[in-house]
């Protein structure tokens, strides 16, 4: 039988939850949620979320909808205010306390793996935590902390920290993490760039010289490593060469 997990995508509809510089908590939540619920769907994980737009969706509604459908493990998505820095993750306190720390501190590894900064294991009487299934209650960051902010004030950025989420969750439920196999695109497809990772990678130095915005052509495709900004709607890893050497390029979209 498949493993079933449940997602609360915190806020959303008239309570936007946590808002600050630009960013509300309720729509960060939902490019989290979808995100994990793609890759544990990925993993053949049944998923019920609470929301899939931004509707009202309060816990207390979606409290007995987990309860009948006794999941796994159970995560709530929320983002954080405050003015603090870094994710913060909230662990039962009832009979269950000891499986949930397990499941804390697997996903926490991976948010670390992920470049954010861990605040911690906490406890707090949070609703979604008294259900009795295993549960974590997840703070991916401050959006009132431009610092903090900054690691998370993009989609894609938020979708590498649902992998994150998504990394964790499968490591507690005992499933190995398969890598997205490149699909999607092919050698010789126009692509835009809609934003550049350059770093250094597999040794050498990456260094991007594509504008946002330019047209490329896809030049070779990688499905091995694993960037860390890595976009969930570019199936796999595609670097583009140019004139320079290598640009390893996230972010791009088929024109
Ligand atoms: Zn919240």
């Amino acid at each position: 039988m498949s493993k079933k997990v449940s997602i609360e995508v915190g806020h959303g509809g008239k309570d936007p939850g946590a808002a600050a510089n630009g960013f509300r908590e309720s729509d960060i939540n939902l490019v989290v949620a979808l995100e994990l619920e793609r890759q544990l769907k990925r993993h053949g994980v049944d998923v019920l979320i609470s929301r899939t737009s931004d509707c009202n969706d309060l816990a207390a509604d979606f409290l007995p909808k987990v309860q009948l459908y006794k999941p796994d493990v159970h995560v709530s998505v929320h983002t954080n205010a405050g003015g603090g820095e870094g994710f913060e993750v909230y662990k039962q306190t009832n009979n269950l306390t000891t499986a949930s720390y397990k499941l804390c501190t697997a996903i926490e590894k991976y948010v670390k793996e992920a470049g954010q900064n861990s605040r911690g294991i906490k406890t707090c009487n949070f609703l979604m935590l008294s259900i009795p299934h295993v549960a974590a209650y997840l703070e991916l960051g401050f959006v009132d902390n431009k610092k903090d902010l900054a690691k998370f004030d993009t989609a894609e950025k938020q979708k590498n920290f649902a992998i994150a989420y998504a990394k964790g969750i499968l490591e507690y439920l005992g499933i190995a993490w398969v890598k997205e196999a490149a699909v999607g695109f092919k050698v010789g497809d126009k692509v835009k760039v809609t934003g550049a990772y350059a770093g250094s990678a597999n040794n050498s130095k990456a260094t991007s010289s594509a504008a946002v915005g330019s047209e490329r052509y896809i030049t070779q495709i990688y499905s091995g490593f694993d960037f860390p900004y890595r976009l969930g709607v570019v199936k796999g890893d595609v670097s583009v060469g140019n004139t320079t050497g290598f640009a390893y390029e996230s972010g791009i979209c088929k024109v």
